[in-house]
């Protein structure tokens, strides 16, 4: 069969038609339980009637009028998001790499600010950041840029979870104006640092006059246990990112900024056509409200306990299991050899799941999975896990 879609996806040999919840069935009716949210997006689940009403009702209404003129929603988001995250202001786009491209440009005229001709921004190896340009080029993986030359320069890579590394890449580039990080790493394969390390990262920026910029675009709406995974480490990062759940499929992204970073992007420097329009911006009033009432963060955090501690039990004397980590419904289940074909393994057997960096399954179900549909993914996936190890 040809399509005349640009092959950039491997797809798998199944179509979605209709959602409740963590539930999805596709075209011949087939039920599937969703641990995965279409990639961390779907945090309220599928069909959240909270949802449906939001944009039903503004489209009824009003779905564009540019950024040229005043937009209501826009700036009652941007006062809730302010206050949920104790940042100073937002710039509104459409996507997780659109908001840090915003980043991106923030930390560079914030060095020009200083007279830095050649601003240079720390980043981290095994990060994910987008598939523009700018931040292919902030990403650590060799894969994602190969073929890209001549990337962007001022990206300066260094280990992940590994301060000293922070510091002699420093000492090295003194023309550094920022740390831009991942919380926790999503596409790298669940990569969860040590308990400080964010303070330490605030600290080393604190001391340096460097702006700390995080990519929540994974881990924020709720995902770790904290609306944004900053709040387990009580910082405040200067820049901070958002996308994916912030809408719940309604594309939207989201660059927050507080104090001297908060100040850096005038008119004439950024914009976007479709940012923070009407549609968009009630979709994600409607998360916020939700994610909020039905305190879905303090949710993820013990449901994400809840399927650890029922997969290590499952599993306790598999031999190909490494390891288990998870903060919030942020779940990586490293085995010790790839594993990539449970993909496909676990969609015949109803079950959506991903695989990153190889050999590490990796779960993100909406904040709204249920006490059963948890043990039907600990009952499915170990089973699963257990007949991978004797082949
Ligand atoms: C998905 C993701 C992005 C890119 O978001 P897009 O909306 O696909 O551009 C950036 N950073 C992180 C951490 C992500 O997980």
């Amino acid at each position: 069969m040809t399509s005349h879609i640009m092959p950039t996806y491997n797809r798998l040999p199944v179509t979605f038609t209709r959602g409740q919840g963590a539930w999805l069935w596709d075209q011949n009716g087939k039920r599937y339980l969703d641990a995965l949210s279409g990639i961390a997006v779907c945090n309220l689940g599928h069909a959240h009637p909270g949802i449906h009403e939001a944009i039903s009702s503004q489209s009824a209404q009003l779905l564009h009028t540019s950024n040229l003129y005043g937009i209501q929603a826009q700036q009652q988001l941007a006062d809730q998001l302010a206050d949920a995250s104790a940042m100073d202001n937002v710039f509104f786009c459409n996507s997780g790499a659109e908001a840090n491209e915003a980043a991106i440009k923030i930390a560079r005229l914030y060095g020009h600010g200083q007279n830095i001709e050649r601003p240079k921004i720390l980043v981290m190896e095994k990060s994910f950041h987008g598939r523009t340009l700018a931040t292919l080029s902030a990403t650590g993986n060799k894969k994602i840029q190969q073929g890209f030359a001549p990337l962007l320069e001022g990206f300066v890579h260094v280990p992940f979870n590994d301060i000293p590394a922070v510091e002699t890449a420093l000492q090295r580039h003194e023309d550094s104006v920022a740390i831009l990080v991942e919380p926790i790493q999503g596409e790298g394969g669940v990569n969860i640092p040590e308990r400080n390390y964010l303070k330490r990262l605030r600290n080393i920026c604190d001391q340096n006059n460097l702006l700390l910029m995080l990519d929540e675009v994974q881990t924020g709406m709720g995902r770790t246990g904290k609306m944004f995974a900053y709040q387990h480490n009580a910082i405040l990062p200067d820049v901070c990112t958002l996308a994916k759940a912030l809408g719940n499929g309604v594309p939207i992204g989201a660059c927050l900024a507080r104090g001297k970073a908060a100040n850096i992007l005038t008119p004439g420097t950024h914009g976007s056509t479709f940012g923070g329009n009407p549609l968009a911006c009630s979709a994600a009033l409607a998360v916020l409200e939700t994610l909020q009432s039905e305190q879905l963060p303090e949710q993820a955090m013990a449901k994400g306990q809840a399927i650890h501690h029922g997969l290590k039990r499952r599993l306790q004397e598999n031999s190909s299991l490494r390891n288990i980590r998870h903060m919030g419904l942020m779940l990586g289940i490293e085995l010790v050899r790839p594993c990539t074909d449970l993909v496909g393994k676990a969609l015949e057997n109803g079950l959506l799941i991903n695989v990153t960096a190889e050999n590490t399954i990796r779960l993100l179900p909406p904040l709204v999975i249920d006490q059963e549909q948890i043990e039907l993914l600990i009952e499915t996936l170990a089973t699963l896990i257990q007949e991978h190890s004797e082949q």
